[in-house]
């Protein structure tokens, strides 16, 4: 235990060695919450969290295999599907999202890499959406440099693509794309100037090693990414990873104050799976520096707590919402650049 040294936590770093990250794992719970905190604070209002709403404009009959998917063709989940939503039909969730109290709206469809005429009817949404005064985010599967480009002028602020896992785990996970691929398309977000959402999901039968790798491989992109989704498995029926063994919450919990310490400017975002957890695990996670939720109804397909609860909770734990950056520009600058873009995130299982 002797190659991190604490003092310098909250350091932006891009080289952390798998070794370093380990011994953050390792470190006593208490420590490493307690590091955890510091770090969030100087980073960080520790009493705001960052909250999205997604929303799936397009459902199911997905061509690839990730094993967790209810979305996938391949699995029988007793999913329906639905067509690529119509516009107005987005703007109006858009706009019961942001009366909701969300400052950030993330659009999910679940396509292996969209079309361009698919393309061109979501960055109308986006720029529907962004005219709102709400952050954009999408997740679409993966993108050409020219597709990110085209999103990235209807001004989407944001765009999710997990890693799911560590790179030697993804193939148990995934087949249909590599590893590589989604680094590509990590990369074509990034180059197109548009911010970036990725994180992984945890409870799949992964190792301890593969949780420790997914934060090293994030915590060593070039950039971190600025929003760092950390989801816990839904067991969903008829889905390869129905009966994946439960992780313990506190390996949840280690793994959102490791993402704190690694990526420390970056949003940590609680994300598929709070359904499945107590009011105290979720606050553990938020003094472990998680500062992003999704709130609504619906994550994708899977439940999300309802509003209302997460209403009384961040009352009774004193978390106000974190306010739109969007928000402050379009009123700034008058409406006048209608497009203008901005930074946001957001997040989803798909992708
Ligand atoms: S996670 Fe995304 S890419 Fe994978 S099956 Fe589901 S919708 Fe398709």
């Amino acid at each position: 235990m002797t190659q991190v040294n604490t003092q310098m936590l909250g350091t932006v770093r891009n080289n952390w060695t798998l070794a370093e990250v380990r011994e953050l794992f390792a470190l006593p719970f208490a420590d490493l919450m307690y590091h955890a905190q510091r770090v969030h604070r100087q980073h960080f209002n520790p009493n705001e969290v960052q909250v999205s709403t997604l929303l799936s404009i397009k459902t199911g009959a997905c061509p690839e295999d990730c094993a967790y998917c209810p979305q996938s063709i391949r699995y029988d989940t007793g999913l329906e599907r639905e067509e690529l939503m119509a516009i107005d039909e987005v703007l109006e969730s858009a706009r019961a999202a942001k009366a909701k109290g969300a400052t950030r709206f993330c659009m999910g469809a679940a396509y292996r890499s969209p079309k361009d005429k698919q393309l061109k009817v979501i960055a109308e949404m986006v720029r529907g959406v962004r005219d709102l005064g709400m952050e954009t985010c999408a997740t679409l599967g993966m993108l050409t440099p020219n597709q990110a480009q085209t999103l990235k002028d209807a001004g989407l602020d944001y765009y999710n693509h997990n890693l799911d896992s560590s790179e030697s785990f993804y193939e148990k996970i995934i087949t249909t794309r590599t590893y590589q691929d989604r680094l590509d398309t990590l990369q074509n977000v990034r180059d197109a100037g548009i911010n970036v959402c990725c994180g992984g999901i945890l409870g799949m039968g992964e190792t301890d090693q593969d949780r420790a790798q997914l934060l090293q491989t994030l915590a060593t992109l070039p950039k971190h990414p600025e929003s760092v989704p950390i989801n816990q498995l839904v067991h969903v029926a008829g889905t390869p990873l129905k009966n994946a063994a439960p992780l313990d919450p506190f390996e949840f919990i280690r793994t959102i104050a490791v993402a704190r310490l690694l990526m420390p400017k970056s949003h940590v975002r609680l994300s598929a799976g709070r359904t499945d957890m107590s009011d105290e695990m979720q606050a553990l996670c938020f003094l472990a520096g998680a500062n992003s939720i999704f709130y609504g109804d619906k994550l994708l397909t899977t439940e999300n707590p309802e509003a209302d609860r997460d209403h009384a909770l961040f009352a009774k734990l004193g978390i106000t919402p974190e306010a739109s950056t969007v928000v402050a520009e379009v009123c700034e600058t008058d409406h006048a650049h209608e497009h203008s873009h901005v930074s946001a995130m957001s997040n989803a299982v798909a992708g």
